[in-house]
């Protein structure tokens, strides 16, 4: 059982001597209890203390990190079984998978597609990961030539994946101080893939047929010396995946079962409905989904699915406030007031462009509250809208003084209208008809 903040608390030094980093030992033992502290942090607790409280206050779920340098990613350090009840922390890799057996064009244009394309949702730019390369050849020089290949063109976390431990020992004399992830150790070749996987300082997949043999070899691993273990399930099914995905995870956080406190491995290359295993590998649980390259559309909407589950629920997404521009406006170009919830900006932001009238958008800051939320918990202001104008030189920027601002703002428009001397005029509700509006009214 996990000890809370203050079980934790009682057993502290209590110097408030501030060399844990925190400024006192009530906030590290808080920090402790959410698992976001290491007790080796204190250097006053005696071996007993840290005993007890190393057992009980490290993340319930392994922190792991694959591949180096800028698109290399952590993950684990999990706390909770539903989103709503904290967040998710760190997003699952999904990386493209390959065989030996392709051409090495193939393999090429595969990596090349990973290393640059993205696309960017909500400000955020989002891409795939890495490469995953399998030993479907069964040959030992086929496999490291394409790890090979992979590596001269792009410098991307990998997944290799083959069996044979003289085959893998190969690969990894292309690519083994990278971290890349070695896949699989099973209760058969554990020992080898073991001394791989330290030889090489890399992450280790173990994979077995039950949640009591997995958690068999990863104790078997760990005391060969190997703790950066992810676990493949077996999933013979999708439902089976969600089933043994849910249960691992439970075991992780309540600390029921610690030898199966590690991320999540999910092959969906290898399922009936890869989509529909990606989607659930997001949902539930997976850190690392292999997945043959994907559709243009298949591609956004996975992305997009790994975003939104991501995101902070208690954090709604800001833009930073601030006058933006649409296209090159001029002196006479509109001014649209809006808040600084980002879905709100981006969805207004996208039909703005699509009008082709150059404007300008001023972003008050709401705290990331959209405007009908903002007005009614009184986030959004004529004060706020005042200061604003001032704030980024508004009337520098323009010739006129009229302020549109959005429908659902209409009760605040003869204060706004007092408070900054600006004639408001009352948009749609709808961002949708923003066209339309401007259109009609902004000329007259
Ligand atoms: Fe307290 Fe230890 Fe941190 Fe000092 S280092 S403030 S004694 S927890």
């Amino acid at each position: 059982m996990a000890l809370k903040a203050l079980d934790i608390y009682k057993l502290l030094p209590k110097k408030n001597c501030k060399e844990c980093g925190d400024p006192t030992c009530l906030t590290f033992a808080m920090k402790l209890a959410g698992g976001k502290a290491d007790v080796e942090l204190c250097p006053y607790l005696d071996e007993a203390a840290k005993s007890v409280l190393g057992a009980t206050t490290r993340p319930p779920i392994r922190l792991v990190r694959l591949g180096i340098g800028e698109r290399s990613f952590a993950i684990g350090e999990e706390v909770v079984l539903y989103r709503h009840e904290k967040t998710f922390y760190h997003q699952p890799g999904i990386l493209f998978k390959i065989a030996d057996t392709i051409s090495p064009d193939e393999i090429s244009a595969i990596t090349t597609r990973v290393r640059d394309e993205f696309f960017t949702r909500v400000g955020a730019d989002l891409r795939f990961n890495g490469i995953a390369i399998e030993n479907a050849s069964g040959s030992v020089d086929q496999f490291a030539r394409a790890v090979e290949m992979v590596e001269k063109v792009a410098d991307l976390p990998l997944v290799l994946m083959s069996a044979d431990p003289t085959a893998m020992a190969a690969a990894l004399t292309h690519c083994g101080t990278y971290r890349p992830l070695i896949h699989t150790a099973t209760s058969e070749n554990r020992k080898e893939f073991c001394t791989l996987a330290k030889q090489h300082g890399c992450p280790l997949v173990v994979r077995a047929k039950t949640i009591d043999e997995l958690a068999q070899l990863t104790r078997d691993c760990t005391a060969d010396g190997v703790q950066d273990l992810l676990l493949d399930l077996s999933p013979e099914s999708l439902e089976a995946f969600i089933v043994r995905s849910t249960a691992v995870r439970q075991l992780a956080i309540t600390r029921a079962a610690p030898d199966l406190g590690y991320p999540v491995f999910l092959d969906a290359a290898v399922m009936d409905l890869q989509d529909a295993g990606i989607v659930m590998g997001i949902a539930k649980y997976a850190s690392v989904i292999v997945t043959s390259p994907l559709s243009p559309v298949a591609s956004k909407t996975a992305l997009t699915l790994r975003q939104n589950i991501y995101t902070d629920p208690q954090k709604p997404i800001q833009m930073n406030p601030g006058l933006y521009r649409v296209g090159n406006p001029g002196k006479d170009a509109p001014v649209l007031m809006t808040v600084n919830f980002s879905l709100t900006f981006f969805t207004l932001q996208g039909y703005l462009e699509s009008t082709r009238l150059p404007c300008f958008m001023l972003i008050v800051d709401t705290e990331g509250l959209s405007v009908l939320t903002a007005v009614a918990a009184g986030k959004l202001s004529e004060m706020l809208v005042k200061d604003s104008i001032k704030k980024f030189a508004v009337e520098d920027e323009v010739s006129h003084r009229k302020l549109i601002i959005p429908g659902y703002a209409s009760p605040l428009s003869g204060r706004i209208e007092e408070a900054t001397g600006w004639k408001v005029m009352v948009g749609p509700r709808d961002a949708a008809e923003i066209g339309e509006y401007l259109h009609e009214e902004w000329k007259k």
